[in-house]
């Protein structure tokens, strides 16, 4: 099939013992993309049955942490399970190669442990960073990608993937309210992923720091507004805040389901979908 979706992390910065972190694994003929780096995303990954050699490319929608925090697993096991060197291609907005700067030198000490100790690893980590804006049309290993911006301030700047394949295309927003370059990025995609809140559910915990990221996600009928207003085929929502509790999917694909006809996908995390 052109494009497949893996949901690896469907979780937030909310701890969940059943819900990793952001991360969406994208297979789209000879490509392998992972969509940002949440929490346990290697365990994941290898439930998938993808290893960090075997990835294209990772694409970082932004560098909050939860969708960033794991990226140093993902280049330290690239790095050691890589029989020859090979660089890590990481692509993400301005800041990215900040970002990656920092993990390399959380990291020194322990490179330094690991380039003694084996006779064959000669050089640290190779990452190889693209910081890309908007407008960016990328081709990794036969796949389209082009880059849209979104809106998730304070926090920019933020984008979201394209992914075309073989007459195929997938959505892959990041953490974003509904704004131009969203319908853009989505505009007639099989299948659109997006990042969500319950506002309902979040208004109704008294705790000011969780009040305050009403204003900068979507909402799940947000989100199906957008899907319809965009006439994609497939809303996949993930990143489920509150923690969504394995039984109330229905209730939350109601909500979607007011504003969207189409499929609307809410699973654990590995749910898989294609386009194509
Ligand atoms: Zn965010
Ligand atoms: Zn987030």
């Amino acid at each position: 099939m052109p494009i497949q979706i893996t949901l690896l992390g469907t979780g937030s910065p909310l701890p969940s013992p059943d819900r990793a972190g952001p991360a969406t694994l994208v297979r789209a003929g000879a490509a392998t993309l992972l969509v940002d780096c949440g929490r346990g995303v290697i365990m994941r990954m290898a439930a998938a049955g993808v290893v960090p050699v075997g990835l294209t490319a990772v694409l970082l929608t932004h560098l909050h942490s939860d969708h960033i925090t794991d990226l140093n697993d993902v280049i330290t096991t690239h790095w050691v399970m890589s029989p020859a060197p090979v660089a890590l291609r990481v692509i993400g907005p301005p800041g990215t190669q900040r970002v990656v700067d920092g993990m390399m030198e959380m990291l020194a000490l322990d490179q330094s442990y690991r380039i003694e100790h084996h006779a064959d690893l000669s050089g640290r980590p190779a990452v190889e960073v693209s910081e890309v804006e908007p407008g960016a049309v990328l081709d990794l290993a036969g796949a389209s990608v082009t880059v849209h911006q979104t809106d998730h301030r304070p926090v920019a700047p933020t984008v979201g993937y394209r992914v075309e394949h073989e007459g195929a295309a997938a959505a892959l927003a990041g953490d974003t309210v509904p704004c131009a370059g969203l319908d853009a990025l989505c505009s007639g995609a099989d299948l659109y992923v997006q990042t969500v809140i319950r506002a309902d559910l979040v208004r109704a915990i008294p705790n000011p720091r969780l009040q305050d990221i009403l204003d900068y996600h979507s909402t799940v009928e947000q989100a199906a507004q957008t899907a319809a207003r965009a006439g994609v085929g497939t809303l996949v929502l993930t990143h489920y805040v509150p923690p969504l509790v394995p039984g109330d999917e229905d209730q939350w694909r109601a909500l979607a389901a007011a504003h969207f006809s189409g499929p609307i996908v809410i699973g654990p995390d590995l749910t898989t979908v294609s386009a194509g």
